[in-house]
């Protein structure tokens, strides 16, 4: 047996897996990764593979199907959840690998771990329930059923913002029922996604049932296009999520496409606003503002807008900024030297617009290690329909948009092409209620932060955030499995 990969103190090796056997790619190129929030740090070295890569692995994938559709979902449920216990033992393991390669500060890294686990113990018990129905017959003495079949080799591609939840939420629906799968995760946290399959591995999902192949898009684009692969879950921005679903459209391939969001706190004015202020401190903030759901947009009523901004830019300026090995720190690094491009130029492209920097807008430097750092921002008057207002910039920068009413920011809550998640702050009932009838977005939360819900419960959104099944519940089935009926006269 091979040893364990550990993810070390040292760089660690985050190979391939097809087959059954961990390899580097077939190139024997390979690439360094660095610690965001301390660049001196070299974290891992990956495979980097390409289309061959892929190719063996979907093959492999292929020849594997039959015997594991064959063991049946109780069985395979008993494999995610030996996988749930060795994720649970290798907890610290887990946490400092995603510190290290993705920037999460140690409290939130050890929250993606324990809501994983929790995942997958609600899908391994999915295995018992795994079925169809019986029903009535329009003859006599027959018996009309339908049954859940898996749709064959599917390809997970995903991001690196929560680089343990989203490979785990989408290899066990995979894997529990009986499809075979490729997990292509981010070229930027290789070393998490390799834990990942290592526990799967030794849980009893090996010998090509589920395989690694680290890459980037080359890898993506050759898993799409490869007629082998009956569906491709993917997580990810809406341009490579359209393009995978174009791709595919000609040979009809299953898609499940979870991307991105910007996402509202709409504060009315007879909201609580400390609550109101820390549960949008948390989803704007928490993570460094790199989760699909975060807080983006505050949408406040004219009535609060002073109060509340004031509340905003005290708390944001009270999170010390600082890597993973500061124990006080409360907001971390962003990913990449792409990502805070991207942060410094919404706030350029904002204040263009007419927006006003009330706290943060730069990068930090001072007293940090050389990494990734943002300050966190509050922007105000921001205008509905300016950029930093429509599009996703997925780090920590917030736009407060002040509304006149209810009804107006509803109008502004809505007016843009994504729907993933929204929050509303009020203490009226009716309009809470009236709130969840009229946004159009997949998570509606009300008088909390807008961000996560629970394992069993659908992580979905509207519009342009989403297209295909809802993952983290049963509504998952949708996409892994097929549904048969059949008819049986006896
Ligand atoms: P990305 O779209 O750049 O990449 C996602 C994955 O797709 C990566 O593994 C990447 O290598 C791969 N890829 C890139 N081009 C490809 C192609 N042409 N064909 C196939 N695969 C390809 O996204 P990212 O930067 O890794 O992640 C950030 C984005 O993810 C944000 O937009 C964010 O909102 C979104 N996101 C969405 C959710 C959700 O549940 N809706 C959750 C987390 C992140």
């Amino acid at each position: 047996m091979e040893p364990r990969l550990t993810a070390g103190p040292r760089l660690a090796e985050a190979r391939n897996h097809v087959a059954g056997r961990w390899c580097g790619a077939a190139s024997g190129r390979s690439r360094d990764n660095r610690n965001p929030g301390d660049l001196a740090e070299t974290v891992s070295r990956s495979a980097d593979s390409a289309a061959a890569d892929a190719l063996a692995a979907v093959a492999a994938a292929r020849a594997a199907l039959a015997a594991w559709r064959s063991l049946g979902p109780v069985r395979r449920g008993e494999v995610v959840l030996r996988a749930a216990r060795l994720v649970a033992e290798r907890r610290a393991e887990f946490a400092a690998a995603i510190t290290r390669e993705q920037g999460k500060l140690p409290h939130e890294a050890l929250g993606e771990v324990d809501r994983t686990v929790a995942l997958l113990e609600f899908t391994a018990g999915e295995g018992r329930r795994l079925g169809g129905a019986t029903l009535p017959a329009d003859d006599p003495r027959t018996l009309a059923l339908t049954r859940r079949d898996p749709i064959g080799v599917v390809a997970l591609i995903t991001p690196w913002n929560f680089p343990l939840a989203i490979p785990a939420w989408k290899v066990a629906p995979a894997l529990l029922s009986g499809c075979t799968a490729v997990l292509k995760p981010s070229p930027l946290t290789p070393l998490t996604a390799t834990l990942l399959v290592d526990c799967f591995v030794e849980a009893g999902a090996g010998h090509g049932v589920l395989n690694l192949v680290h890459g980037g898009r080359e890898v993506g684009e050759a898993l799409v296009d490869h007629p082998d692969v009956a569906g491709v879950s993917f997580t990810g921005s809406v341009e490579v999520g359209r393009a995978i679903h174009v791709a595919g459209a000609p040979r009809f391939l299953r898609t499940q496409l979870e991307m991105g969001g910007k996402n509202a706190a709409l504060v009315l004015a007879d909201a609580d606003l400390d609550r109101a202020a820390d549960a949008i401190v948390a989803g704007a903030f928490g993570q460094a503002g790199q989760r699909c759901s975060a807080t983006s947009r505050v949408v406040v009523d004219r009535a609060v807008h002073d109060a509340l901004v004031r509340r905003l830019a005290a708390r944001a300026e009270a999170l010390r900024v600082g890597p993973g090995t500061d124990p006080d720190a409360r907001l971390g690094p962003v990913v990449s030297a792409e990502r805070l491009h991207a942060c410094l130029e919404g706030v350029r492209r904002a204040t263009a617009d007419g927006a006003t920097v009330v706290t943060g807008g730069g990068r930090l430097t001072e007293g940090l290690p050389d990494g990734y750092f943002m300050a966190p921002t509050v922007l105000d008057l921001v205008r509905p329909d300016s950029h930093v207002a429509q599009e996703e910039i997925f780090g920590p920068v917030l736009s407060v948009i002040t509304c006149d009413g209810p009804e107006d920011g509803l109008r502004i809550v809505n007016g843009v092409r994504y729907g993933m998640a929204a929050a509303v702050f009020t203490r009226d009932t009716s309009l809470a209620l009236d709130a969840l009838d009229r946004i159009d977005v997949g998570m509606l939360h009300v008088n909390r932060p807008g961000v996560g819900a629970y394992p069993h419960m659908p992580h979905i959104g509207a519009k342009e955030s989403q297209y295909g099944p809802a993952e983290c519940s049963p509504q998952v089935w949708d996409f892994y499995t097929e549904l048969r009926s059949a008819c049986i006269s006896y």
